[in-house]
């Protein structure tokens, strides 16, 4: 946003809750009870007017998100669940929109960036969850993990459209434990469903 992004469509269908206030840095105590997705339009339309921002506040699922996708160049994981984030990557790949995928636990961080056809995608790295045998949810992360993470998210996007060295093909390990960086190759996995 602070970027200039031409524009930005948000997807979400919570409720702002006085403990998402420890890690998500968009918003403000006296947004408490609102919808997200409206309480960051109004955050984000106070950092940059020109930028236009559509909120829609429906749950990511396989039908809300091909709503809102045509003519979008990135699609932007935030999501604090893998079912989202195995869904994000197969829309991306599927409708060749880049992606950029982050996951967060505790003081720990990863983070990949699609190019769909061409680079490795997050389900060449990592094999889908069986979620009804596993609780699927957030996971407890120290405060600032998300800001971030997300804030290397929107590195991404930056570097990516200007053609900058990114994470494609590669994988991010940002450990704030001991402030280590460390990224893994990574190659396309030709049995996955993005090399076919
Ligand atoms: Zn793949």
């Amino acid at each position: 946003m602070a970027a200039g992004i031409k524009e930005l469509t948000i997807l979400d269908n919570d409720t702002l809750s006085i403990s998402n206030l420890q890690r998500q840095i968009l918003y403000k105590e006296t947004q408490i009870g609102r919808e997200k997705v409206l309480a960051a339009k109004e955050s984000l339309a106070t950092l940059n007017s020109e930028v236009e921002i559509n909120s829609y506040n429906e749950y990511v699922d396989e039908n809300s998100v091909v709503k809102y996708i045509e003519n979008k160049d990135f699609i932007v994981d935030c999501s604090d669940n893998f079912k989202t984030k195995f869904l994000v990557n197969e829309v991306a790949v599927n409708y060749g929109i880049k992606a950029v995928i982050a996951g967060i636990k505790d003081f720990y961080g990863q983070i990949i960036t699609i190019d769909p056809k061409k680079t490795a995608c997050y389900e060449c790295v990592f094999n889908r969850p069986n979620i009804s045998d596993s609780k699927d949810g957030p996971l407890p992360v120290i405060g600032v993990t998300p800001g971030i993470l997300g804030t290397l998210e929107a590195l991404e996007v930056i570097k990516t459209s200007l053609g900058l060295p990114n994470l494609e093909n590669k994988l991010l390990m940002v450990n704030l434990l001991d402030l280590m960086f460390n990224t893994i190759d990574l190659v396309k996995n030709p049995n996955c469903f993005c090399s076919k």
